[in-house]
């Protein structure tokens, strides 16, 4: 996404203007050059991660935008996967085709539901945005809770 026309400092400041103290004050403080900007990104689940001896894991397997907070969990538990899928299996190749098949699903899933969060969170119009946040706060939170809790449940 392109800077604001006043700048990348002053996009910032309007966003934490009425955080708590030294929030503003740091970002004040701060070298307008020295603020990093980086688009958050993720893709279509891929088909296969690997071949043969050679496998993904974490981000490069299936990257994640951050809106459930998932993306590092899921790299933990593809490698908790990798490791029982290998020392089960009859040859390195076996264990990683395994491993692929145990977290391609999952992933996919919990990529897709950071996805639709975010589509929503970035709503922008506001009638839109009110009507969001008036359903989220008396109806969805249960159900929001529940889909999460759904994530946080699985058995690696
Ligand atoms: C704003 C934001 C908030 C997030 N919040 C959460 C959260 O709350 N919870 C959560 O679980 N996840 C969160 N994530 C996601 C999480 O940061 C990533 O999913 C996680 O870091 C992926 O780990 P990784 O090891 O797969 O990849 P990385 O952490 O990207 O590690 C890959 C490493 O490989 C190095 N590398 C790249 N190329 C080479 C090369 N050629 N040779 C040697 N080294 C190389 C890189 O420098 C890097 O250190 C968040 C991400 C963002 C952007």
């Amino acid at each position: 996404m392109p800077d604001a026309p006043e700048g990348r400092k002053h996009e910032v400041l309007q966003l934490f203007k009425d955080w708590h103290h030294p929030i503003p004050a740091l970002i004040e403080s701060t070298e307008q050059s020295t603020i990093m900007k980086n688009d958050a990104r993720d893709r279509q689940p891929l088909e296969r991660w690997g071949q043969g001896r050679v496998t993904l894991l974490g981000d490069a397997a299936h990257p994640i935008t951050p809106n459930v907070g998932q993306g590092a969990c899921m790299a933990i538990e593809d490698a908790a996967c990798l490791v029982k899928s290998v020392l089960a299996a009859p040859s390195m190749a076996a264990g990683f085709g395994a491993y692929e098949a145990m977290r391609r699903r999952r992933t996919a899933s919990v990529g897709r539901q950071s996805r639709q969060i975010g589509a929503i969170g970035q709503w922008q119009n506001r009638w839109m945005v009110s009507g969001r946040n008036f359903v989220t706060r008396l109806v969805l939170s249960r159900t929001a809770e529940m889909r999460l809790n759904a994530v946080y449940a699985y058995e690696a």
